[in-house]
């Protein structure tokens, strides 16, 4: 089972998004089991704070470095000292994508830190976490959405979250591409028709549909991703028709 550790300041905004649908029914089948820490208890000073005044002046208060040591220490220990991934959650971190949320789901153990305020003591960033992680460049008021949102990715690709194994095997990004388009019934809609071929039964033909429609939706949308893959002879045939009637 997965552990994952959240430091937080805010630890009420977790419980909607860990408690229900699938990041519950995750906890639920114990495929993972989550753990929210204020770190504000682990402040060693009587008021329990947890910023102070940046070095050199200037505006905003920095997250001392005390209180998120001594809390990610005691974590690493409860786990037996076993190697956690310590992620911190920051606009200056390595943009977040598909294959870090591959590469974190085959961990055990994760801690994420959520800053808040203006930003971390440096200390923090150098000696103590593994991972800095951004998800976006923009800049949010705290780390806990951008928490949610790595946990979210990671969770739904543990073992047994999702219905069918292969469900997110076929994903856009897992497979380098953006994914097909979907539909359901009715088979018209305001006069809006479903593509013959879903309608065919032909699972061969539709499995070809849906690979081209794969490549030109990426085509037309990201073709910055085209890129980053190999294609295979009869996707780089499909590809060039694509081109062609859009040139
Ligand atoms: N002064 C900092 C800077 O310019 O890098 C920004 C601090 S931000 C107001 C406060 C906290 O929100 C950060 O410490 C981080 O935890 C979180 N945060 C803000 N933007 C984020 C992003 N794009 N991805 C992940 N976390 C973010």
């Amino acid at each position: 089972m997965m552990k994952i550790d959240i430091l937080t300041l805010f630890p009420e905004m977790f419980s909607g998004v860990l408690g229900n649908s699938i990041l519950k029914k995750a906890a639920d089948k114990n495929a993972v089991s989550y753990n929210i820490v204020n770190f504000r208890d682990f402040a060693d000073n009587k008021h329990q704070t947890v910023d102070d005044y940046p070095y050199g002046g200037g505006a905003g208060m920095v997250l001392k470095p005390q209180p998120i040591f001594d809390a990610v220490e005691s974590l690493k220990e409860k786990h037996g000292g076993n190697a956690s991934r310590v992620i911190l959650l920051c606009p200056q971190g390595e943009r977040y994508d598909q294959r870090k949320a591959e590469e974190l789901a085959k961990e055990q153990h994760l801690i994420l830190i959520c800053g808040h305020y203006e930003g971390y003591d440096e200390r923090i960033r150098e000696y103590l976490v593994t991972d800095e992680i951004s998800i976006g460049d923009y800049v949010l008021t705290g780390g806990e959405l951008g928490a949610m949102v790595v946990i979210d990715s990671i969770v739904r690709l543990l073992p047994g979250v999702l219905g069918s194994e292969e469900s997110h095997l076929r994903d856009s990004f897992s497979t380098g591409l953006l994914e097909h388009p979907h539909y359901t019934r009715p088979a018209v809609f305001r006069g809006m028709k479903v593509p013959d071929i879903l309608l065919s039964g032909n699972h061969r033909l539709i499995e070809e549909w849906r690979e081209k429609e794969s490549l030109r939706r990426t085509y037309l949308r990201r073709p910055d991703l085209l890129e980053k893959i190999s294609l295979s002879p009869k996707q780089e045939k499909w590809l060039n028709e694509i081109k062609k009637q859009y040139n």
